[in-house]
């Protein structure tokens, strides 16, 4: 993420459940995003537990480097809930009786007839410098503190509380920091090639400041975020674009989508584009294929059907595969990946017929095919491809790696056939 050039953030995280990993820290994320929404990068993260002086001392810490910290949590009634005392101390404050919070939390314990006790007094308690964040879902208010240049936000823990004030008035104050600059991000979805290799064909591009481009790694494919930092979001997207543009014409068809777009997804689509259509007939995938295929709308166009010949006795009586031959070869080899993709197409009548077979272990199966050793065919009237590959990781990590690969290899043969405009 660029550094806003005025502003940097960290967001500090106060609870022993979290450390305990018993709640995850999702307020951190949501703190992050809106951060980004008003064009500051957060630069840190931070968790402590329920302890003063460790608190202090993390607040400390981000104080001394951002311009901006938000504390989540801690802010309640209870002897735990110490971030109030803690910011007090980092920034120098003495705690002091807001009289304002201190009417409206009697009322609301007269109203509500509940027995009052001195400790609910704390959450109308703030450092001299902070102003209360109005919490129209509970008692605790947030705090806004302004000190020798810097900011300290702190918002309650239940989500219900956190969420609309992290969104409303923070997002507010924040905005108001940073002079309305946002962060906007575009994901460019790429498959078939290695994170690696698509970051060497884009070294250049990665040294840019804004945007900048990043790649994660996803199972099976690569993302490359592309961010830029700019005055509204359409002065972003005009920064993003050029540099979107430059990075699909280098990576060509390997850039299946954008942002949420699945490879499944785009897939379906330019299968339609062309009028094609294809089978599957998976025996280690057992159906993977099938299933990422029609779990896009409008894939009953596309789609065939899809056969799961597990046993070699299945493979020889639903897709007529030879059983002296099978004997010879293997069920999973290359030949009877070629087998099934031929088979199936041949009797479903489509386009394309998609043949997997392969050992996804943990163990040697009864092929006595190393594990992780998959067989791939995709079979069309222009002739069949097929292709050996070596996976390593888990049962499921494998099967995964197949099918995507499939979809990959799928989609190379699909590409070759020119859309019919007419
Ligand atoms: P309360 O008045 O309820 O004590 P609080 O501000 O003291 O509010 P905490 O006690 O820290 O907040 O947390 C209350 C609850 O809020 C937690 O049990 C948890 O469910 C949720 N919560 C707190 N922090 C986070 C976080 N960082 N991410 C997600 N949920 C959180
Ligand atoms: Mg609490």
């Amino acid at each position: 993420m660029p550094d806003s050039p005025r502003f940097s953030a960290e967001v500090v995280s106060v609870g022993t459940e979290l450390l305990l990993g018993q709640i995850v820290d999702t307020h951190a994320a949501t703190a992050a995003r809106v951060l980004a929404q008003a064009g500051i990068g957060c630069q840190r993260r931070s968790t402590v537990g329920d302890n003063f002086e460790r608190i202090v001392g993390v607040l400390k810490e981000a104080l001394s480097r951002a311009d901006v910290v938000i504390a989540i949590g801690g802010l309640g009634p209870t002897q735990d809930d110490l971030t109030r005392d803690a910011i007090a101390a980092a920034l120098g404050d003495e705690l002091v009786i807001d009289p304002a919070m201190e009417t409206k939390l009697r009322d609301i314990f007269e109203r509500r007839k509940l027995p009052w006790q001195e400790s609910i007094l704390r959450q109308a308690q703030r450092p001299e410098s902070a102003e209360l964040i109005e919490n129209p879902n509970g008692t605790a208010p947030g705090l806004h503190c302004r000190k020798n240049g810097k900011t300290v936000i702190a918002l309650p823990g239940p989500k219900m509380e956190f969420e609309p004030m992290m969104q409303g008035p923070a997002l507010a104050i924040l905005e108001r920091l940073s002079g309305s600059q946002v962060i906007h991000s575009h994901i460019l979805r790429i498959c078939g090639l290695g994170e690696s290799t698509v970051e060497q064909m884009l070294l250049d591009l990665m040294e840019g400041t804004n945007p900048t481009v990043a790649p994660y790694a996803q199972p099976a494919e690569v993302h490359l975020r592309v961010t830029a930092s700019a005055a509204s979001k359409e002065a972003a997207e005009a920064i993003i674009e050029p540099v979107a543009a430059e990075i699909k014409s280098r990576l060509g068809s390997a850039v299946y989508g954008i942002n949420s777009t699945t490879l499944e997804e785009a897939m379906i689509t330019e299968m339609s584009e062309r009028g094609l259509t294809v089978a599957t007939a998976e025996s280690m995938t057992a159906g993977l294929v099938a299933a990422r295929l029609t779990s896009v709308p409008g894939s009953s166009k596309v789609f065939g059907g899809g056969v799961l010949p597990y046993s070699v006795a299945a493979k020889e009586a639903l897709l007529g595969l030879d059983r002296a031959k099978l004997a010879e070869e293997g069920p999973v080899s290359p030949w009877a990946a070629i087998q099934l993709a031929k088979s199936v197409r041949q009797k479903l009548g489509t386009s394309f017929g998609v043949g997997v077979v392969g050992n996804a272990g943990p163990t040697v199966d009864v092929d006595n095919k190393p594990v992780g050793y998959v067989c791939i065919a995709i079979d069309s009237e222009s002739g069949t491809e097929a292709e050996e590959l070596q996976y390593r990781g888990s049962r499921e990590q494998i099967r995964f790696r197949a099918c995507q690969q499939a979809l990959v290899m799928l989609r190379e043969e699909v590409l070759k056939v020119k859309v019919n405009k007419a």
